[in-house]
């Protein structure tokens, strides 16, 4: 199976803390692969070093065989490779087919025009429409995005992500803040999302993570404790220390 994304050696320092230590990652394309581990393990920093947010101290990532170790974020997506944002970066006013109509035209580096925006978006409506049933959204179609609820929120958010056409996606905690009805339906969406591209997830809920994962790396104290599915890890004597003991 090839690689989509890996890192050798990666380490970060923070003034002399190291936060991640000599990491390496591979990430199979098409897999569902969960970064974990107890707070302060080092997933965040992990997660911003891989999506280019941070620099590394040390070591080397590599895309599809690229290296990407000095590339911005934005050069990196259109390599393919996509960081879902939070829901700051959806606009409230717009209706949740023009949020992701404007996700398609800043995907094309078209500058958009919110007064005009309905005349000149609407050539993107039928893509923006697949998107939008992509996360199952088609019945909120027309809905101001500040009036939906916070788990309609989140798959707005990945549809203005798939606007930009990655092959893998990064999610940093897609079930934060979720209650059981939202969990389930953001877990169905990424595996659906996960039937043709590849998704790297930072995630607390062990459940889920149980659930979609074909592959889970163990953080701990800036290291991977350990590495494989979730019955591999969960079996493993230093994992549920690590647990049991933070
Ligand atoms: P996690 O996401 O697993 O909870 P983080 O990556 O947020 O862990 O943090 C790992 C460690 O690195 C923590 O001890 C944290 O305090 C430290 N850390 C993270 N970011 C910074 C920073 N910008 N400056 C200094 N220390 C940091």
């Amino acid at each position: 199976m090839t690689i989509a994304l890996q890192a050798k050696g990666l380490t970060k320092e923070f003034k002399g803390f190291i936060a991640v230590n000599n990491v390496d990652l591979s990430v199979k394309k098409g897999t569902i692969h969960a970064l974990i581990g107890p707070n302060g393990a080092g997933k965040t920093t992990c997660f911003n070093l891989l999506t280019k947010f941070l620099q590394p101290t040390r070591g080397q990532i590599t895309y599809e065989g690229r290296d990407i170790t000095r590339m911005k974020p934005s050069e990196i997506a259109r390599l393919g490779m996509v960081r879902s944002f939070q829901i700051s970066a959806i606009f409230p006013d717009l209706t949740v087919l023009q949020n992701v109509r404007v996700a398609l035209q800043r995907a094309r580096g078209e500058s958009y025009d919110f007064w005009r925006s309905d005349r000149v978006l609407s050539k993107f409506d039928d893509q923006a429409r697949e998107y939008i049933a992509e996360v199952g959204l088609s019945d909120l179609t027309d809905e101001r995005a500040a009036s939906l609820p916070y788990g309609r929120k989140r798959a707005l958010e990945i549809a203005t992500t798939l606007a930009l056409s990655p092959d893998m996606l990064l999610l940093d905690e897609p079930m934060a803040g979720m209650g059981r009805e939202d969990v389930e339906r953001i877990s169905q969406l990424i595996r659906r999302i996960a039937e043709n591209r590849t998704v790297l997830m930072v995630e607390h809920n062990l459940s889920v993570v149980a659930e979609l994962s074909d592959h889970i790396t163990v953080l701990a104290r800036g290291e991977i404790l350990a590495e494989g599915t979730y019955e591999q890890i969960s079996k493993a004597p230093e994992v549920i220390e690590a647990y049991i003991g933070a």
